[in-house]
């Protein structure tokens, strides 16, 4: 792997850990540290084609080498103990994602998994192991497909090749795979993405929000306009409350939660800084936090701003 796909897989690394782990940070600050990352990056000059050492059972490059001499070693992606080999990429190629296909001196030799769309297909590891699990007494075998190696591929599944990004409602899933593939998007799916953005609670749905935000930039934009234009129609007093019930710790809690003493004196000022304290509730709550909803988010922006009614 090149030292800029090397650092390039860092970096997604590092954002995917920091909206998993993080509890502060806001969503849309980790995007505009990931985007500015990847551009400067990007601006970086190309480095030479470079040898990179892949498993010679389903091509991935994500092996742990155990010999170099008779190029023996793990395989992470297709599990188990592979021959290796050596090969020249070049230094932009990446995987885009995986296929299942028969293995190689068996009846299923040069055939697509029966589940897969189409030989263009593109799926996620998760995906692809499923569908070998499914049939696992037949000779199916996972294929890592690195950019360049299929003309008009059609992803299949959201994030990143190795990541699966959930989304619970199919319609949604369709709208956006199409999108990622290259359709033009009607104006009915445009209606469906922002009412969808409205609606959503669940905090794992996070990572499909900034998946919507980078294939619908206008929709997502035009989303956060409304909901920024008329804070108290926009969401009804009973998710205010439902907010401030899932959201607020006493202050006995928050401070032993964070290992604070305390006493008003030693610890006020401290929680200051990422919580506010509503005295009707008696309860501290996050500015932000990287699991709210972008409407949640916007509903501590209008509590704060009218602090003495909660
Ligand atoms: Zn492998």
């Amino acid at each position: 792997m090149s030292a800029k796909l090397q650092l390039e897989k860092e970096i997604r690394e590092a954002v995917v850990f920091l909206r998993e782990k993080n509890q502060t940070i806001p969503s849309d600050t980790i995007e505009f540290m990931k985007i500015a990352s990847l551009e400067k990056l990007n601006s970086l000059p190309d480095i030479e084609p470079k040898t990179i050492i892949l498993c010679a059972d389903c091509n991935s490059d994500n092996v742990l080498i155990k010999n170099l001499k008779k190029m023996k070693g793990l395989c992470v992606d297709c599990t188990g103990e592979h021959n290796l080999y050596a090969t020249i990429l070049k230094a932009e190629a990446k995987v885009i994602g995986f296929q299942v296909v028969g293995t190689a001196n068996t009846d299923k030799e040069g055939d697509i998994h029966p589940d897969m769309l189409s030989s263009s297909a593109l799926y996620s590891l998760k995906q692809a192991r499923e569908m070998i699990k499914d049939r696992e007494t037949e000779n199916w075998g996972l294929l890592t497909i690195w950019s360049g190696d299929i003309e008009e591929p059609q992803y299949m599944f959201l994030g990143n090749p190795r990541q699966n990004i959930i989304c619970p409602d199919e319609d949604i899933l369709q709208i956006l795979l199409d999108k990622r593939n290259g359709e033009d998007c009607t104006e009915e799916d445009s209606a469906e993405i922002k009412g969808y953005l409205r609606e959503l609670k669940l905090p794992e749905e996070q990572p499909l929000v900034a998946e919507i935000q980078e294939l619908f930039p206008q929709e997502y934009g035009e989303y956060l306009t409304e909901e920024e234009s008329g804070a108290p129609e926009n969401f009804s007093d009973l998710e205010v409350e439902e907010y401030l019930a899932q959201w607020g710790q006493s202050h006995r809690e928050i401070t032993s939660n964070l290992g604070l003493r305390p006493s008003h004196a030693d610890s006020d000022e401290i929680l200051m800084e990422d919580y506010f304290y509503l005295e009707g509730k008696k309860k501290w709550y996050p500015k932000s936090a990287s699991t709210y909803t972008p409407r949640e988010q916007k509903i501590v922006e209008y509590i704060r701003n009218d602090r003495d009614n909660y």
